[in-house]
Parts: structure tokens; sequence; C-alpha cells
């Protein structure tokens, strides 16, 4: 019989967790399919019934649903409690269990692309406060790494290094040169890096030569502040690998395969992004 796992968001139709999915379905030679599924809010109960007669192994949820399941899962991760997103359903028998995928995604980006960048421990500063943090935080914290968290708003900021707790102090981003000197990793969660929007006063000499920065936002590939960071020579890795390294996980539960993150998949989804 084949096996059947879903996007469900609202509205759907920019995912490419259809085409990730897709190749590594193909790539396998798997009896599968993953199909992106509108499902407005109403209608998301109706859809958890057809999770629980068997339709599905399981999927994908994105925006607008992400806190919502919560109230449908049979079961959460604690993770994804803390993390506060469902990202991933898995139906087995009867029952549907909720994860979020997104702190391993991030670590398995940083880990393929830089693989000591975690071996130092040298504190990381967080840009940005929002949904994707909170799940970067939950990343770093399981890899003993200490914080410095700015945000836009403080109490934002400071709201949520509350909630994660560890080593997290907090700030507003005119905090980050008085940072910078520190840091062995920079990380923006923001959305700042879409349409070329950039950071204001930054100054990325006072980083360690050694430093990594990174950026979730991967449209366009190579945001304002890493373009800005690797013209200083700094070390860079995009947010691509994330989304694709999120994918595997849920893959694995679904299909019983897990799937590698190929340069042939990253080519694959940079040709639908902006440049
Ligand atoms: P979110 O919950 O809306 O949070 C947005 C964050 O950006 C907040 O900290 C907000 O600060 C800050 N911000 C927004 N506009 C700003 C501006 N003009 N100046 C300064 N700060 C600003 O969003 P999210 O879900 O965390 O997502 C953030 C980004 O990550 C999105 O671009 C998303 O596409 C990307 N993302 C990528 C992946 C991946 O797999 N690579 C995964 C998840 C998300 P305030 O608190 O002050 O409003």
């Amino acid at each position: 019989m084949t096996t059947k796992a879903f996007v469900i968001g609202h509205p759907i139709a920019h995912s490419r967790s259809p085409l990730i999915h897709g190749t590594w379905i193909a790539e396998h030679g798997i009896d599968g399919s993953y199909e992106a599924i509108d499902v407005a809010p109403a209608e998301l109960p109706g859809f958890f019934e057809r999770l629980r007669e068997g339709e599905f192994a399981g999927g994908n949820v994105t925006i607008p649903h992400k806190e919502a399941v919560f109230a449908l899962c049979d079961s959460v991760d604690p993770l994804a409690r803390t993390i506060g997103a469902v990202n991933t359903l898995v139906a087995r028998a009867g029952k549907v269990h909720g994860t979020n995928t997104d702190y391993l995604g991030f670590l398995g980006n940083l880990d393929a692309a830089a693989p000591d960048w975690s071996a130092g421990k040298s504190t990381a500063i967080v840009l940005g406060a929002g949904g994707a943090a909170r799940a970067i935080l939950v990343a770093l914290k399981s890899r003993s790494i200490p914080v410095i968290l700015l945000n836009r708003t403080r109490a934002t900021a400071d709201r949520l290094a509350r909630d994660i707790g560890g080593d997290i102090s907090t700030g507003g981003l005119a905090d980050f040169n008085a940072a910078a000197p520190s840091a062995g990793l920079v990380v923006n969660t923001t959305s700042i890096g879409m349409h070329s929007s950039r950071f204001e006063g930054f100054d990325l000499d006072l980083l360690p030569s050694d430093a990594l920065v990174t950026d979730i936002v991967y449209a366009p590939l190579v945001t304002p502040l890493l373009a800005d960071a690797k013209a200083r020579g700094l070390r860079i890795v995009d947010g691509l690998g994330m989304l694709l390294h999120q994918a595997v996980p849920g893959f694995e539960a679904w299909f019983g395969i897990r799937p590698s993150v190929t340069k042939d998949l990253r080519t694959r989804i940079e040709a639908t992004l902006e440049h």
C-alpha cells in the first residue's frame, strides 16, 4: 500500500517540502507520496480524524497551524512544548504524535557545513526572539553554548530567555558591537535579510577572525549579513541547509529510511529561490 505523507498549511502553495520529500521518495524508489494540502483552521479537527483513521503516515505542519495542533495531538514531545510549536506529525495505531524538528535542522546544518562549530563552546549571539529563535536556543542549550540574545523588542528577549532557561543574557540590537568581540557564532533568526533588508550599525570587524556567521533566512541564499561577513573573511553558513535537515527526521519516521541532504537536493531547491 502506498505510504502517504503531507504538509498542511493555509495557504500552502509556496511550500518547498513537496520538492524535498518528493526527491527522496524518487531517489529511494519508495511506494510513497508527499502532497501539499491546504487546510483552513476550521478544517483542522476533521483532518486529524483522517490521520487517526490511517490515511497518512504523518506529515509536516506549517503556518498558521504550528500552535493549534498541540490541542489535537494525542502526545507531544517535551522539546516541542518548550519550543512552543509542532512542525512534524507521526500517525501510528490511531494516535497522532507531534514533534519539532527545527532545532535538529539547525544543528544538522551547522554540523554538516562546519563540523567543529560547537567544539569551543564560545558565546553565540542570537539575533531575534520569535518562533524560530526558540528552536535555536533549545539547540544551542543542548550543546551547552552560552547565548547573548539580542532583539528589537527587549522585553520579548527577556521573556524568551526566562522560558528557555540556562546561560542566556539579553539586550537590544544596538548591543551587537559591544557583544561581538566575545562571540564565536552569530545567528540571525529575524526576518531582516529578506528583500535585501539589512542590520544598521553592526561592525562585523569587531568579531573574532574565526567567528562563524549563519542566517536562517534562506531567500535570498546569501543575505546582506552573510555577504558582509564573507567580505571580511569570516566563515558563513546559509539557512537553506536548516530547511533541508529539519526534513530528515520526519521522512525517516514516515517512510523508514533516513535520507541524505545531498548537493543534488540543495541544487534543486536553490533553483526555486530568489537570487
Ligand atoms: P517571528 O516569530 O515573526 O519573529 C520575527 C523576529 O524578527 C522577531 O524577533 C522580530 O523582533 C524580528 N524582526 C522582524 N522585523 C524586524 C525589523 N524590521 N527589525 C528588527 N527586528 C525585526 O518569525 P520566525 O518564525 O521566528 O521566522 C523568522 C525568520 O526565520 C523568517 O524569515 C523565516 O522564514 C525564517 N525561518 C527559517 C527556517 C529555516 O529552516 N531556515 C525555519 C524557520 C524560520 P520583535 O520581537 O521586535 O518584533
